[in-house]
């Protein structure tokens, strides 16, 4: 296990294993958003997830864990399951597991802040539904579904996701913003140019309720950046229905 001393005196965890990672994430996460919340192998819950899935969030996830997991059920949280299957097969180096995991979780944990999951929404007795839908492809789900590519994955999303890395960064953890926002799946322009034009604003509210900052109005180039998006996507969905 590999450790570093930060200046402050804590330490930062950067174990390749991903059992041990998962361990140190879950104990950042409380100091990224401020709430408990499970953070889970899809194996555990003997969830088969179909391919193209990484990661996955729910409000009925919660009953699941308390249904496969009950020694670790502490009661109804927001939950992350990470699909570990590719993340064990040896289909990347450990570095690259490491890298691949990370950005799971912070794409999944941008979604519980941007959706402002509480323990009290995900107090859902029956959690079969979900066992069903994640054989399906998520492009096909519901909340996913739809000609803009780029539903469930907004500006207020984004700009929650830069804010969660920054965060991350600012306490010793770098994680691949490329690798957490697949900004081609999206038809969106890439999380860097997102990140640079949200200009100083996470370094500036680093430790500010995420949920008061989305609440502020957008920073303009960042605003303009999303805008352009949308104008593209629009006329790319204008154009291909014009071809039928
Ligand atoms: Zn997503």
């Amino acid at each position: 296990m590999k450790t570093r001393t930060r200046l402050d005196g804590s330490r930062v965890i950067h174990s390749l294993a991903i059992d041990e990672r998962r361990d140190e994430w879950r104990r950042l996460i409380p100091q990224l958003i401020g709430e408990q919340c499970y953070l889970v192998f899809s194996s555990e819950l003997g969830l088969h997830c179909h391919g193209g899935l990484a990661g996955l969030t729910a409000i009925g996830l919660s009953a699941l864990i308390g249904q496969a997991m009950p020694d670790a059920y502490r009661g109804p949280l927001p939950a992350i399951a990470v699909v570990d299957d590719h993340l064990r097969d040896g289909s990347y180096s450990p570095e690259g597991s490491a890298m691949v995991f990370d950005a799971i979780v912070l794409h999944e944990l941008s979604h519980i802040v941007t959706n402002s999951v509480t323990p009290e929404m995900c107090a859902v007795p029956d959690p079969e539904s979900l066992r069903d839908l994640v054989q399906a492809d998520w492009r096909e789900w519901k909340s996913h579904s739809g000609s803009l590519r780029w539903i469930g994955h907004d500006s207020r999303f984004i700009r929650v996701l830069i804010h969660l890395w920054s965060r991350m960064r600012s306490r010793g953890h770098w994680t691949s913003l490329a690798l957490a926002f697949s900004h081609k799946s999206y038809g969106l322009a890439s999380a860097e140019r997102y990140r640079l034009a949200l200009g100083d604003e996470p370094g500036d509210f680093d430790f500010r309720p995420i949920g008061e900052i989305t609440a502020l109005p957008m920073p303009p180039k960042f605003q303009k950046l999303w805008t352009d998006d949308v104008v593209r996507s629009l006329s790319s969905v204008q154009v291909s229905k014009g071809k039928k």
